[in-house]
């Protein structure tokens, strides 16, 4: 196999261009997908704006259709030449503890907050150093390793939807799955970005009685967007009351789950967590720098932890519910940029530049 493949490389801080790699040759356990849409992760511009992972192909919420694959590969995934397929940015030990009882997220070699020699393989965050250098969404083409996680795409969803797989993954993760909302289940959800907006579709979906977000006066068209896609009410920080706004809109209840996708530094998010959680209530914390009273916790009966990822469970229900939803999804992609224009995708999503960006993608074909 030869033939030269394009892709956008972060070659200094803030600073993306073009390059051409080899096509790679591979073996009977890997394969190669044509990346037919990559989203860009809330964490991209924080990563973009970072000194080190450099040179690197970023992206990591990555749709494509599989262009060659070795026959163990074809079998282990059970997909062949054309299928569409997404696929997790983790790249998974498949030995450790963490990775045998099911929470490869949580995996020893992949986890950021463990200090590694070398730093781990994952997608859209590897330098692109390593052999066979394809390890990033913002490229014609992406190595599929061997220890890849990969999900059917639905047949006829758009690959621009199907990049929500991963945020929306998320929110199935962080509100459901972890935080326990269920039918009647009143919850927050702080932040409207595209997590937020996960979480809030999750929630609906899973039947919550009423789904309240909150967000800044910049994050108008999310939180318009958030109300179109399974919130109830939305909650602009800046100019309303959140208390008020939550303890009216669940009469006087508070909520059962609040998911906080912010990373806040300030402490406002946990003390408005602990102060509207009803008891026995599921708080998912972000930040961390955030200091939680173990007296409250012990008064109100809480059980709190911090998002962390998505489980392959947590994607697929998110691909499958996505793509049957009748509900306005489709206005989540509110941008598409090509290959060359990158930083410009990147900087949308940072609210730089471009007003407005709800989830961006970058579409190779574009
Ligand atoms: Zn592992």
């Amino acid at each position: 196999m030869s033939g030269a493949v394009t892709a956008a490389v972060k070659v200094g801080v803030e600073t993306t261009e073009l390059q051409s790699f080899e096509r790679p040759v591979f073996g009977p356990d890997a394969g190669l997908l044509r990346v037919e849409s990559c989203g860009v992760g809330g964490s991209d511009p924080e990563m973009y704006r970072r000194s080190t992972r450099i040179p690197a192909i970023m992206g990591h919420e990555i749709v494509g259709s599989v262009e060659a694959i070795g026959p163990a590969a074809a079998v282990r995934w059970g997909v062949t030449i054309g299928d569409r397929i997404a696929v997790h940015e983790y790249l998974p030990c498949w030995h450790c503890r963490w990775c045998l009882q099911g929470d490869f997220r949580l995996c020893v070699e992949s986890d950021f907050f463990t200090k590694h020699e070398h730093d781990p393989l994952r997608y859209g965050t590897s330098t692109c150093t390593t052999p066979p250098h394809l390890w990033g969404g913002y490229a014609q083409m992406l190595y599929l390793a061997p220890n890849a996680v990969v999900h059917n795409v639905p047949a006829g969803m758009s690959a621009q939807l199907a990049t929500l797989a991963i945020p929306f993954g998320n929110g199935f993760q962080w509100a459901v799955y972890d935080g326990g909302t269920q039918a009647g289940s009143n919850v927050l959800v702080i932040g409207p970005g595209q997590q937020g907006l996960g979480c809030v579709f999750a929630a609906k979906v899973a039947g919550a009685a009423t789904v309240i977000v909150s967000g800044h006066t910049r994050d108008r068209a999310r939180l318009d967007v958030a109300l179109r896609i399974g919130a109830d009410v939305a909650v602009d920080s800046e100019t309303e009351d959140l208390r008020e706004r939550v303890m009216h809109a669940t009469g006087g209840a508070g909520v059962d789950v609040v998911v906080d996708t912010t990373g806040d530094r300030t402490g406002s998010v946990a003390a408005d967590a602990l102060a509207l959680a009803a008891k026995g209530a599921f708080l998912n914390l972000n930040g961390l720098e955030q200091q939680v009273p173990l007296g409250e916790i012990k008064r109100k009966y809480l059980t709190i932890r911090a998002p962390r990822g998505h489980s392959y469970r947590a994607v697929e229900m998110a691909l499958r519910t996505l793509a049957a939803s009748h509900l306005a999804v489709k206005e989540v992609c509110s941008h598409s940029y090509g290959l060359g224009d990158v930083h410009t995708a990147i900087h949308a999503t940072a609210g730089i530049g471009i007003p407005d960006a709800i989830h961006v993608t970058v579409d190779p074909e574009h």
